[in-house]
């Protein structure tokens, strides 16, 4: 197969650059190991309005709207924000994967499911790319260029690099590991956790992490727990989900609910954003240059943003046949995650690692404390936006780990 260029990942990074070059005349070719894109939608995909809109993206990707917020714990305290409007969305991630697809495919791009690429090595000015089938069988695409957006596992570009500097071994790279479960539930049970993001905080309900109740359509739920690495022998964290499950819901409620799908993932990525962004005409965009964001554990936005920095520059290199500015490509992307990305994931990495037991309980309390007479938009604005200051410069020293 040829190609002028090969994206690998049908991700939101990886399927929005697709649709983007489609867009512009390009003749691309997006793969993906998924054989079916609503398939292991691992993803819960909470978003404000502001990004649905700046993306372009469909009432048809749109599993529920929210308009406030509900956080328990820790223990049994509770405390509940609620804006008079709407505020966000949750994606149907399934679904915003194969409308991106569609849209690449609509614009003239070709779209192959089921390939796994493998390996990739330079030919004359381009790459030769070794993908395998369902069924074992090797192909092969020749393409100008290569893309490899297929999240943390930077299957092409290689393991993240460089390692870290003398004294922060591993202290950059934040990682997570989550686990989610798609609940039919009976439709009382679903309207009480619907309209709001609900969260589960505090080290008896998840150590080192957190849970979730998202609301999904009418009558469906994604209920998850993610904790950071490395966990100190902590219990499986599918049986932590199944004890929230059994402190959230009454018996009666679990009886009459089914799981639809269980899934789960990786989520990865490195605070100063030193990873290689390419070589020559490989390049790599999304969670494989470490644009998820693991305070919040999101990274569709950014990993949509980071498409949208690369096509232009892309465009240029193919319209003009100069090399591609990779150092340009870094640091626009760096700018356009700004300074609050990275102080939101030392505290990711400060507030996550470090729950695990009754003091850091104390200290997450106080902060919740704080957050009391804030509005619900306040609250989006604080974890979407990293807008750190509205909370208060008294809270800066612990928001960059000095207290
Ligand atoms: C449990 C969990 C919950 C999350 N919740 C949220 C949330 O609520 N909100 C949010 O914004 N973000 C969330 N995230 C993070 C978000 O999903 C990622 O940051 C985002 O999907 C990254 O997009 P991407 O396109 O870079 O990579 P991915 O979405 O990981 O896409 C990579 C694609 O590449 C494919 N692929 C991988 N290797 C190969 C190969 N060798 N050959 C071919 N194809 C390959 C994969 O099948 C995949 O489709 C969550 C992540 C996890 C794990």
């Amino acid at each position: 197969m040829r190609a002028q260029v090969l994206v690998v990942g049908a991700g939101p990074a990886g399927a929005e650059l697709a649709r983007q070059l489609a867009a512009a005349g390009v003749a691309v070719l997006l793969v993906d190991q998924l054989a079916d894109l609503s398939q292991a939608a691992f993803s819960s995909a909470a978003m404000p309005f502001a990004s649905l809109e700046r993306f372009g993206l469909p009432a048809q990707v749109v599993a529920s709207r929210w308009r406030g917020w509900q956080l328990l714990g820790p223990a049994e305290q509770r405390r509940c924000w609620r804006a008079s409007a709407p505020i966000g969305v949750v994606l149907d991630f399934g679904a915003l994967r194969q409308w991106l697809a569609d849209q690449c495919r609509r614009f003239g791009g070709q779209v192959q499911l089921g390939l796994r690429a493998f390996d990739c090595q330079p030919q004359g000015a381009g790459w030769r790319t070794l993908l395998r089938d369902r069924q074992g069988a090797v192909r092969e695409v020749i393409s100008d260029w290569v893309v490899d957006a297929s999240g943390q596992g930077r299957a092409l570009i290689g393991p993240f690099t460089p390692p870290p500097r003398a004294g922060e071994a591993g202290r950059d790279r934040v990682q997570g590991v989550g686990v989610e479960w798609l609940l039919q539930v009976p439709l009382g049970c679903w309207q009480s956790w619907s309209d709001q993001l609900s969260f589960c905080l505090g080290s008896d309900w998840v150590a080192q992490g957190y849970g979730w109740i998202f609301p999904m359509a009418p009558g469906q739920l994604k209920v998850g727990v993610c904790r950071l690495r490395p966990d100190r022998q902590l219990p499986p964290l599918g049986r932590v989900l199944e004890q929230l499950l059994a402190r959230l819901f009454s018996p009666e409620e679990r009886q009459a609910s089914a799981v639809l799908d269980r899934h789960g993932g990786l989520i990865s990525s490195s605070i100063r954003r030193r990873d290689c962004h390419g070589q020559g005409r490989l390049l790599a965009i999304g969670d494989a240059v470490s644009t998820a964001n693991l305070l919040g554990g999101e990274g569709i936005r950014h990993a949509l943003s980071s498409s949208r920095v690369l096509a232009p520059l892309l465009l240029e290199a193919i319209q003009s046949g100069e090399p591609l500015p990779l150092r340009q490509y870094e640091q626009q992307l760096s700018q356009r995650l700004g300074w609050r990305w990275s102080l939101s994931g030392r505290l990711a990495r400060r507030t996550w690692l470090g729950l695990t037991g009754p003091k850091a309980d104390q200290r997450l309390s106080r902060l919740l404390v704080g957050l009391e007479p804030r509005s619900a938009e306040d609250l989006a604005a604080l974890l979407f936006d990293y807008r750190f200051e509205r909370y208060g410069l008294k809270s800066l020293p612990y928001l960059v780990g000095m207290r």
